[in-house]
């Protein structure tokens, strides 16, 4: 990254409008990356983040176009400022410019290294990027509802077994132990479409909207109450066991 050769803040900027004053901008004390893009509702969270965890100390980002399209970005933004981009991402409108909004910019950021490459699936990326940009003693992060990762819980006395939930499950995140007698749940493969809360007769499923950024969340484990099932469980070759109790 250029950061580490020049020292100076590195700022990227995002706009479907050329603005008008980005001729000017490049006297100023950061670097500014302006980067056109087609059509802004296509940037997700994914692509913020990774940018943010290659080095970028600020994104601009110009408003959507469309009405119909700012919902979905603000939704985006927010889920950065979840994940670790709190206070980096700032939409600008057309009308107020960019140029107040980059005189305003202060870059208290530190550098992240950039050594998150865009590797495996998006979610793979968002995830990594997240946990490069989260101090590194967080292993879980909230985030705001209708957000595409998160946990389900199962409440045991309600659950009859029907295996609903497993056949409608687009993603593989859930299914059951080689016995048939308990449901397993891989969180990296959840997102939160709620098809499986929907279809279940004994309403024994709920959900979270959250990311687990341990290793913990790529590896199967056994549906519960929630933190009933967290760091109880390890992996055989047969599938995902309860861990046997210490005392
Ligand atoms: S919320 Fe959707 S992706 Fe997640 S376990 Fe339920 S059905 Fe599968
Ligand atoms: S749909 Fe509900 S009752 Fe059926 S197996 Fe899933 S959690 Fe249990």
């Amino acid at each position: 990254m250029r950061k580490s050769q020049t020292g100076r803040g590195q700022v990227l900027v995002l706009y479907e409008a050329e603005p008008a004053e980005l001729a000017d901008l490049n006297s100023r004390q950061c670097d500014i990356i302006p980067v056109s893009v087609c059509c802004l509702s296509r940037i997700g969270h994914t692509d913020l983040l990774h940018s943010l965890a290659s080095g970028f100390d600020v994104i601009h980002m110009q408003v959507c176009a469309s009405e119909q399209d700012i919902p979905h970005q603000r939704r985006e933004v927010e889920l950065v400022q979840a994940l670790g981009g709190l206070g980096r991402v700032l939409v600008f409108d057309r009308d107020t410019g960019l140029s107040r909004r980059l005189a305003a910019s202060v870059f208290p950021f530190p550098s992240v290294t950039p050594d998150v490459l865009a590797m495996g699936s998006r979610r793979d990326t968002a995830r990594a990027s997240a946990a490069a940009l989260l101090p590194a003693s967080m292993d879980r992060v909230s985030l705001p509802d209708q957000a595409p990762y998160g946990s389900i819980s199962l409440d045991e006395e309600l659950c009859n077994h029907c295996s609903s939930c497993v056949w409608v499950c687009p993603s593989d995140a859930l299914s059951f132990t080689e016995n048939g007698c308990e449901l397993s749940f891989v969180e990296s493969q959840c997102f939160q479409c709620g098809l499986c809360i929907t279809i279940c007769p004994q309403r024994a499923l709920s959900m979270e909207a959250a990311m687990d950024l341990s290793a913990a969340a790529v590896l199967p484990h056994l549906l519960a109450g929630r933190n009933d099932n967290l760091g109880n469980v390890e992996e055989t070759a047969s599938g995902p066991v309860q861990a046997e109790d210490p005392s």
